[in-house]
């Protein structure tokens, strides 16, 4: 007989998994506290982990040590430190003890919840979940799965906005979109400044990358409700149909707020699905005094935040709202055969499968439920109220330096700054901050001006790291002059 055969398949070693999990926990437990201690941005140069890997996979099992061994030695050379206090780069991807533990439930349990019935658990407490979430960020009623709309997990914004794109779609042709293909005459609204995903999703979509308008922003890098209104008419007086809106609540470069009562007014009347994207900033909102924030938003048809950047879950966790859950449904549903139950077939349940692109999907809420259930409200509020004011001591330090400049209205977690100087010295600027090790930093392009961004989010950055990053900072400043 071989060896195949002779091994128990329903063999499950517990005490062997407990103290093989019980390393890899510990080795969690010292990185999580070592953190602060690696270069924030890898200093590998490309192609050092392939040069160090064996040519094919092992032959024979190796040992739990020889694995550990490697995340230090091979793995961890190559890592950019995203949950490292002195990250402060591109926006946060915060964990927390209570969210990897529920990845870890999610995993060992190992469910594909693309229908109800394939675990009603997954498919009830994301509901659930999202019910919950729009309670505490004061979400207009019209998002709650108890009325016509409902949320959903995506795995990332981007999905979100193509989700809501496609609904869009679908209600433009009046439902004929999926059946004979995309017209050539659907067009879609950013801004200059809105995230690249939007212009993913058109061409995905099958619009054409031609019928997306970026619309022109202020001063402070909000879209022009005047701008948009021109654009629409010329759409419309040139034969086009307009298909969404994408507004912004807290843009990528610089967290500027498109103003939202204005443009969901403008979307009501000349009844355009209107999306709204908080990616970043929405967290802020489990805090009651940055609800205001989102005023306009129970105009809206869709609605987007990720947990996954700034509120202790780690990726990937993104909430997509609909107003009208049907109108999501009938544009991404479709049911083989092998797919068919008495229960769904009933209306009696949710299928989040009719509710994203894929078909299979994580249990991501119980990451979320252990989340809300550990913090409590007051945790999550403590955590944004502590990352706003940092991001506030760090605008305050620059303010007393003349020799910088704060590029666009400091808001919640993010500071944009430059040197009083010109587009080569602040990209000198950055690359040795960076090269440094000891933080990383990201930049943007504002007006043809090269702007460094500052974010903070990590659940472990505190007044000192903000301060030793300006000390660097200012340092680094001075001894470019030099
Ligand atoms: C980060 C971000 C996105 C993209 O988020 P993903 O979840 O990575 O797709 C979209 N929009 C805004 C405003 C963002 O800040």
């Amino acid at each position: 007989m071989s060896d195949a055969l002779l091994s128990d398949p329903n063999g499950f070693d517990a005490e062997a998994f407990r103290r093989e999990a019980h390393a890899f926990l510990d080795w969690v437990a010292s990185y999580l506290s070592r953190v602060e201690q690696f270069p924030v941005r890898s200093q590998v140069a490309p192609g050092a982990l392939r040069a160090a890997l064996p040519l094919a996979a092992p032959e024979h099992p190796e040992s739990i040590p020889a694995l550990i061994e490697d995340l230090e030695k091979l793995i961890l050379p190559g890592i950019t430190h995203w949950q490292s206090p002195n990250f402060f780069a591109y926006f946060p991807a915060n964990t927390s003890t209570p969210s990897l533990m529920g990845d870890l439930v999610s995993s060992a349990l190992g469910v594909q919840g693309m229908l109800w019935i394939t675990s009603p658990a997954c498919t009830e407490l994301e509901t659930h979940m999202l019910d919950w979430l729009a309670g505490l960020c004061g979400l207009p009623a019209r998002f709650l799965s108890s009325g016509t709309g409902g949320g959903v997990l995506q795995d990332s914004a981007s999905s979100a906005v193509l989700c809501a794109l496609l609904a869009a779609r679908e209600r433009a042709t009046g439902g004929r979109a999926n059946e004979e293909g995309c017209r050539g005459d659907l067009v879609v609204y950013g801004s200059t400044q809105t995230h690249s995903s939007l212009e993913k999703a058109v061409m995905v979509a099958g619009l054409g990358r031609r019928q997306l308008r970026k619309i022109a922003v202020d001063a402070d890098f909000a879209m022009s409700p005047a701008a948009l209104k021109a654009q629409i008419a010329a759409d419309r007086a040139a034969g086009l149909t307009p298909c969404m809106v994408c507004v912004t609540l807290g843009t990528t470069s610089t967290l500027a707020f498109d103003p939202l009562p204005e443009l969901a007014t403008l979307c009501r009347e000349e009844g355009i699905w209107l999306h709204v994207d908080a990616a970043l900033a929405g967290s802020a909102a489990v805090c009651p005094e940055y609800q205001a924030l989102l005023a306009g938003l129970e105009l809206a048809d869709s609605y987007c935040f990720n947990p996954h950047k700034w509120l202790l879950t780690n990726f990937d966790c993104s909430c997509l709202y609909v107003a009208d859950r049907s109108a999501l449904i009938s544009a991404l549903s479709i049911t083989p055969e092998y797919l068919r139950n008495s229960i769904s077939d009933d209306g009696a349940a949710l299928d989040y499968r009719d509710w994203q692109i894929p078909l299979g999907r994580r249990f991501r809420a119980l990451k979320l439920w252990f989340v809300l259930r550990r913090e409590g409200a007051e945790g999550l509020r403590r955590h944004i109220r502590a990352h706003v004011a940092l991001a506030a001591r760090f605008a305050t330090h620059l303010e007393h330096d003349p020799r910088f400049e704060i590029m666009a209205p400091p808001r919640l977690n993010l500071v944009c700054f430059r040197l009083r100087d010109n587009n080569e010295r602040n990209a000198a600027l950055l690359e040795a901050l960076n090269a440094s090790g000891r933080i990383y930093l990201s930049h943007t392009v504002l007006d043809g001006q090269y702007v460094l961004r500052f974010c903070v989010g990590q659940p472990q950055t505190a007044v000192r790291h903000i301060d030793e990053a300006w000390a660097l900072i200012a340092g680094t400043a001075s001894a470019l002059a030099a």
